[in-house]
């Protein structure tokens, strides 16, 4: 298992079991990825340049197995670290309800859990996804435009790799962030170096703490080394939701270039829609458009949904009957006939959307109590996805060394330094910003803002 800063991030959890230096200074077990003997045997481990790549430890790796331990140090952590969803209840239940349907139908659970899919994906499924975006959205696709993967993040892996790296003439192409902050879970993805290039957004100040990033359409030349542009949308860690204006400029601006624009709707409608403005989710030709299940909860079932042109989803199978054979086949089996009943979007409308709002809310409504007039603080106004971005513009540290001092609180937050991927200028404003996930136990998100706001304050 080579360990990945997106799982260590946003499935910190994985990492509960690694006893380590940061909460309790109990010894670190080895991980995988760590060259040198292990005691008591006299291999070593020799890394080739994949190897140390995907498998070494990096200091971020370090700091995120501090997040995973903290999920088995006990209950008075405030974990505001990862990136996994909430159980919302309406869902948990209409989930159980759906897999004792499948159970009860031996002939479901036997196709579900005894076959491998096409590379492609599950049939039905796609056929129903087909339905969905065809009668919601009125997008002219067929099951020829859709391809499954194993979660939306092996789908970023291929893909940029796909299109971005060293090519056959000695030419190098990149992926163009044309905002950040953005996922970090891209920033590792590069068999190659350097694949990644990236602008800084626009700033806008909407009233005294609230900020929002907007593209910054007039720097943002895409030179003849961009392969492909990507988005995410509502985006992790900012919770910004870019306009359907900026979306499709973004659209023209790639298909003027002849590249495709990726736009990751991880949190975005139809479903999740973990999205608290409307939006307009557009597809054509020059759009990869991906999706996942695991927000709408079913992190586990690892499944990822890829709309795009048959070339591309034609060359996604071909490299997913190479690296796994099938993609998983319980999700698509979970969310089938949740999709064609329409339950999926009506779930995802009345209580996905609803429940994230409110605990969006509120722990906004939390930050403004414990730093008004206390600290200078900003925050990214909140459209989407499960995460405040917080920005502290006179911080005398960074960001980084306050995650220190907040987890030597057992407070623990993502410094926001990782979320620049692919941006080559040093840039402050990196270094004072911090993401939580505010989706999870209100208490503990409630304490760990209050003790964010004092550390903050004691820093100056
Ligand atoms: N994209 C974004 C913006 C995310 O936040 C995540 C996970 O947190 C992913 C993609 C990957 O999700 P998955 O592989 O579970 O589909």
């Amino acid at each position: 298992m080579a360990l990945s800063i997106t799982a260590a991030i946003e499935s910190p959890e994985r990492f509960a079991a690694v006893p380590g230096q940061g909460l309790s200074g109990e010894p670190r077990l080895r991980q995988p990825g760590m060259t040198g003997p292990e005691e008591g045997c006299s291999m070593t481990l020799r890394l080739s340049k994949f190897g140390q790549r995907f498998a070494a430890r990096s200091g971020i790796l370090e700091l995120m197995a501090d997040l995973g331990q903290a999920m088995g140090a006990g209950n008075d952590v405030c974990m505001l670290g990862g990136g996994n969803p909430a159980p919302v209840p309406g869902v948990q239940e209409a989930l159980r309800r759906r897999m004792a349907e499948i159970l009860a139908d031996g002939d479901q659970f036997d196709r579900m859990i005894g076959n491998y899919d096409p590379p492609q994906g599950n049939v039905a499924f796609i056929d129903a996804i087909v339905q969905l975006l065809r009668g919601e959205l009125g997008w002219e696709i067929g099951p020829e435009n859709v391809a499954v993967t194993n979660g939306s993040q092996s789908a970023f892996f291929l893909l940029f790799n796909l299109l971005a790296g060293e090519f056959a003439d000695g030419s190098r192409r990149r992926i163009l962030l044309p905002i950040v902050p953005e996922y970090i879970g891209y920033a590792d993805l590069g068999l190659a170096d350097d694949l990644f290039t990236a602008r800084k957004p626009d700033i806008r100040m909407l009233d005294e703490n609230t900020f929002k990033y907007r593209i910054d359409f007039d720097n943002l030349a895409v030179g003849d080394d961009v392969a492909a542009i990507c988005v995410s949308r509502p985006t992790n860690p900012s919770g910004n939701v870019l306009a359907d204006d900026e979306v499709r400029r973004l659209a023209d601006l790639a298909a003027a270039r002849g590249i495709p624009l990726i736009c990751d709707n991880a949190y975005g409608a139809p479903f999740p829609r973990i999205v608290f403005v409307d939006i307009q989710p557009i597809w054509n030709e020059s759009i990869i458009f991906s999706m996942s299940l695991s927000k709408f909860g079913l992190p586990g079932t690892r499944t990822g949904v890829i709309v795009a042109t048959p070339e591309v989803v034609q060359s996604l199978a071909h490299c997913n009957a190479i690296v796994s054979l099938a993609s998983g086949g319980v999700g698509a089996a979970m969310l089938r006939s949740l999709l064609t009943s329409g339950e999926a979007l009506r779930i995802s409308r009345e209580v996905i959307r609803p429940f994230y709002q409110q605990r969006a809310e509120r722990a906004l409504g939390w930050v403004h109590e414990h730093m008004r007039g206390r600290v200078a603080y900003r925050v990214h106004k909140c459209e989407g996805s499960m995460f405040l971005w917080l920005w502290f513009p006179e911080l005398t540290i960074t960001t980084y060394e306050l995650y220190e001092r907040l987890k030597a609180r057992r407070v623990l937050v993502v410094p926001g330094t990782y979320f620049f991927p692919g941006l080559r200028e040093p840039w402050e404003h990196g270094d004072q910003c911090l993401r939580i996930n505010y989706a999870h136990d209100p208490r503990a998100v409630e304490k760990g803002i209050r003790i964010i706001a004092e550390e903050v304050r004691r820093a100056g």
